[in-house]
């Protein structure tokens, strides 16, 4: 009996220590699993906003908020920040979007997907975070990317004085499956001094992410010309800022007359020079870094018309297109 007894009790202490046993095995297992999920939470790139909407649209509101001429309202970046949306910049390009969501939050800027309705094309976005209720502080211009687009980039430096071009741009952008849109974030004439003529001033954000996004085989950007000169000239005027027109600039050039386009080319002497873009800034680092600038002077009435624009855009992309062709 006594045996019987003793062997009871160890039997119990045995069924103890194997639950006891099983309850902690099952503890550690849960509180592994818990650190480790925890761990891929705190690692895991936090999901950027996604917007929806027509870039046209957002484009044309974020020129309307934009320091106007005169208004003082652009600030010249320091070299740090500069270099730090240029960095930004690149990291959308090559989508990412981690890296670029620290740049965007160091520079005070908003970092989007967007979702192009009238496209069905999501984009990257990054713009300065502006009160609703007054201009954007600094002016420095908004990133629009395209991470699987072609290798094109196209500028707009002058918004709000060469006027529509910035819609010029988006049509542009669209249409050739560009990978890049900048967009100036201010007047060219916000100060006297020029500070924030990008595409002469030294050390603007502007240029900085332009200079981070080369090299690019074709680098397009549009400009206007006044009303009162366009009798002598044609409704669009292409230059390579140098001359003679290098020879991807010709071939971009005979691809816009196939088009049926009303264009003309500088390639050197007078004619054309004072639309020519020769002292651009960005179309030297184009051209240094081996790639192709194109700067397209468009007359007012084509800016202003909105079938116009688009067929302007796309016999530009069947001109790139043809011209990529002919350089493989
Ligand atoms: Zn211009």
């Amino acid at each position: 009996m006594e045996q019987l007894e003793t062997g009871n009790g160890d039997s119990k202490k045995g069924a103890l220590s194997y639950t006891l046993f099983w309850l902690s095995a099952v503890l550690i297992l849960v509180a592994i699993v818990s650190l480790t999920a925890f761990g891929l939470w705190r690692e895991r790139p936090k999901p950027i906003p996604v917007e929806r909407g027509d870039l046209s649209g957002t484009i044309a509101d974020i020129v309307d908020a934009m320091p106007g001429r005169g208004s003082g309202g652009y600030q010249r970046p320091s070299l740090e920040e500069a270099a730090e949306f240029g960095a930004l910049a690149s990291a959308m390009r090559t989508d990412e979007l981690e890296k670029a969501g620290r740049f965007a939050a160091a520079l005070d800027y908003t970092l989007v997907r967007y979702d192009d309705v009238p496209t069905g094309r999501s984009f990257v976005v990054a713009r300065e975070e502006a009160d609703a209720t007054r201009e954007p502080e600094r002016g420095w211009g908004t990133i629009v990317v395209d991470p699987g687009g072609d290798d094109v980039l196209v500028e707009v430096p002058h918004p709000v004085f060469d006027i529509k071009t910035p819609m010029v741009g988006v049509e542009v952008f669209r249409e050739t499956g560009a990978s890049v849109l900048l967009v100036a974030g201010a007047h060219r004439y916000s100060w006297d001094d020029k500070r924030s003529d990008v595409a002469h001033a030294p050390q603007t954000a502007f240029d900085a992410a332009h200079e981070a996004l080369l090299p690019a085989r074709f680098v397009v950007q549009p400009h206007g010309f006044h009303s009162d000169e366009e009798d002598q000239y044609p409704e669009v005027v292409l230059s390579g800022g140098v001359a003679p027109a290098p020879p991807e600039v010709q071939a971009v050039y005979r691809g816009l007359e196939d088009e049926g386009a009303d264009v003309g080319l500088f390639d050197g002497g007078s004619r054309f020079e004072d639309l020519a873009g020769t002292t651009n800034i960005q179309g030297a680092s184009t051209r240094k870094s081996g790639g192709a600038f194109l700067h397209v002077e468009l007359a007012q009435n084509l800016r202003d018309d909105e079938a116009e624009r688009s067929e302007f855009a796309r016999a530009l992309a069947s001109a790139l297109a043809r011209a990529s062709r002919a350089e493989e």
